[in-house]
């Protein structure tokens, strides 16, 4: 037997990628499988999260995603219409992404970036670390795993050879109909099927000179049925993804029947040219489990959810993120034995809350009911149309903001963190409460010399001395080093800082998440480092009390 990869990941959609990325940026070998040659046959996702840029920052990948060929100059406004020649009922302006700033929460913005640009950014990030292989066209086909392995069987689908990957841990990022999951076991809950929706990519580079309603980023289209398409410039130019949404069960449509839809969707007969047509189905399933054994499941494997909010890859990375630090710490030797259970004790949760939110914002894209005088040039049409356009306007504001989902997520009662007594923000989508509660993102605040604070988070813990005396940190730092725990102490005389994350002492986990805080130095340093890296059983009795002392 070969001996052991470290970490074989199956799937090099945008999930997987970004696992071996992190992975490799840690140092971590990995070899990750992908049944396809990389190329993209329709592009699905094209928000990159503010979350996400924020991981980008930190592997250095901004400046990709910026220079990727979708155009900066293209509003981003959301129309909704009867059809693109027809009535406009409303619009949610937004400016083009070159003009675009982030918030005061971040350092980053969120990114119009499609998976053809962004898959291969995150491709040669992968690539560009020694200790990462990627090996295309080559399938999964079986999986096996005892006490200390896992066995993949494979296909080289270039030879037909198949032949056996041993590996000591296996990361399943091979999508929605994941082998992965199935092989191990793990069942899905929820409802397995919202919608049947038909995308089309179509080629009209005149789409624009076609109508009145200017550059935007995404059309709504509304009947007298109620919302029955959408449109979108997929890649800001000359190429457009049409979708048809219809309920479940419906049958596909024919070629006839998305010719039909298309001129009613833009109100006229026009040239264009059908280049792909992927009839697919829309889900809200949430894996029951994350992990079995020495298999883990991460991104559309784990959660399927409707596109509604640009969640689905977004949330995928952030199970890649939380995963691979972990990962490497067991490699390294320094990880306690509950430190990969907490993968899923904190991203399923974080699953269920992003699947259950598309599917909210779903639910009110579709809530237009039926009105037959919707089209007529009569003064009841006229006000069937404004009040729609009203009502619609305000509603679909819940998906086109939605920080809180992106940044405000928390990992409550994990049994990695301390919890320090205080209450949590409130979890609303759309504003995120910036705050250093262990358990939520670590804040940013721009730092004297221009860096961010996430510009210190990432290989090793963190610990922030904000205002600090360096004899506090040293027993957290001494029993750190004990258990081979890296980390690095960090003094700051920000009071910026210190004003946000309301402690002196911050330790700051390598994913970006706070574990614990306080004004002085834990009492039992070794007991806090045990929690941290997975060593200690959780007694949720004995923090919330020595949580509560310390208030
Ligand atoms: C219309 C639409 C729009 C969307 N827009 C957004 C958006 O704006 N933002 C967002 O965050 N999300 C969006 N999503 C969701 C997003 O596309 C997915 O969540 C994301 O692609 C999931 O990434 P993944 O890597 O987990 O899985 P996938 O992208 O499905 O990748 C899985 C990979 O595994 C490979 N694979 C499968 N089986 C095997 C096997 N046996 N052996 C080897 N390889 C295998 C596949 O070939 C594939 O490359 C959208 C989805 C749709 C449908």
């Amino acid at each position: 037997m070969d001996s052991p990869v470290p970490v074989l990941i199956v799937g090099g959609g945008p999930v997987g990628l970004a696992l071996a990325g992190d992975l490799g940026w840690r140092g971590v070998r990995c070899l990750l499988i992908e049944q396809s040659d990389g190329s993209i046959y329709q592009p699905r996702q094209d928000l990159v999260g503010i979350r996400t840029m924020e991981f980008c920052r930190r592997w250095g990948l901004v400046a990709a995603v910026e220079a990727a060929p979708y155009p900066r100059d293209v509003r981003q406004d959301n129309v909704y219409v009867t059809s693109l020649a027809g009535y406009e009922l409303g619009r949610e302006r937004f400016p083009a992404m070159g003009d675009e700033k982030p918030p005061p929460v971040s350092p980053q913005k969120r990114e119009r970036c499609p998976q053809n640009m962004f898959d291969p950014i995150l491709r040669a990030f992968a690539a560009s670390h020694p200790s990462v292989e990627l090996r295309y066209r080559t399938r999964l086909v079986s999986l096996t795993q005892d006490a200390d392995h896992v066995t993949a069987e494979v296909e080289d689908l270039a030879t037909g050879r198949r032949y056996s990957i041993p590996a000591r841990y296996l990361a399943g990022c091979d999508g929605a109909r994941s082998l992965v999951r199935e092989s191990l076991g793990i069942g899905m809950s929820g409802n397995p099927a919202l919608t049947h929706t038909t995308n089309v990519i179509f080629r009209c580079p005149h789409l624009v000179s076609l109508h009145d309603k200017g550059d935007a980023y995404r059309f709504i289209i509304l009947g007298p049925e109620g919302t029955w398409a959408t449109i979108v410039a997929i890649n800001g130019r000359d190429q457009w993804r049409f979708s048809i949404i219809r309920g479940p069960g419906q049958r596909e449509l024919t070629m006839d029947e998305i010719h039909a839809a298309i001129w009613r969707a833009v109100g006229l007969d026009f040239d264009y040219e059908i280049l792909t047509v992927l009839p697919w189905v829309r889900r809200e399933l949430v894996a029951d489990h994350y992990r079995n054994g020495r298999g883990f499941i991460l991104g559309d494997a784990a959660h399927a959810m409707s596109p509604t909010g640009g969640f689905g890859m977004n949330t995928g990375i952030g199970d890649a993120v939380d995963l691979s630090w972990k990962l490497a710490a067991v490699l390294e030797g320094w990880a306690g034995p509950g430190l990969l259970d907490s993968f899923a004790s904190e991203r399923r949760p974080v699953g269920a809350r992003n699947v259950a939110e598309a599917s909210r914002n779903l639910a009110r894209m579709l809530s237009p009911k039926p009105d037959a005088t919707l089209l007529d040039d009569t003064p009841d049409g006229a006000r069937a149309r404004e009040r729609l356009g009203r009502e619609f306007s305000e509603i679909m504001r819940h998906e086109w903001f939605t920080l809180g989902m992106h940044l405000g997520y928390r990992y409550e009662n994990s049994p990695i963190c301390w919890a320090d007594g205080t209450s949590a923000p409130p979890d609303d989508p759309r504003t995120c409460v910036p705050t250093a509660r262990p358990g939520h993102r670590a804040p940013h605040v721009w730092l004297a010399d221009g860096r961010s604070t996430l510009d210190l988070f990432g290989r090793a813990f963190t610990l922030l001395g904000l205002d600090a005396d360096p004899s506090d940190a040293a027993p957290l730092l001494s029993a750190a080093g004990e258990r081979k725990v890296p980390m690095q102490f960090v003094p700051l005389d920000e009071p910026d800082v210190l004003g946000l994350y309301q402690r002196k002492l911050v330790l700051v986990r390598p994913d970006g998440h706070v574990a614990w805080r306080d004004d002085r130095a834990p009492a039992d340093p070794l007991a806090l480092i045990d929690r941290i890296r997975g060593a200690a059983a959780v007694d949720r009795d004995s923090i919330s009390a020595r949580a509560a002392a310390s208030a």
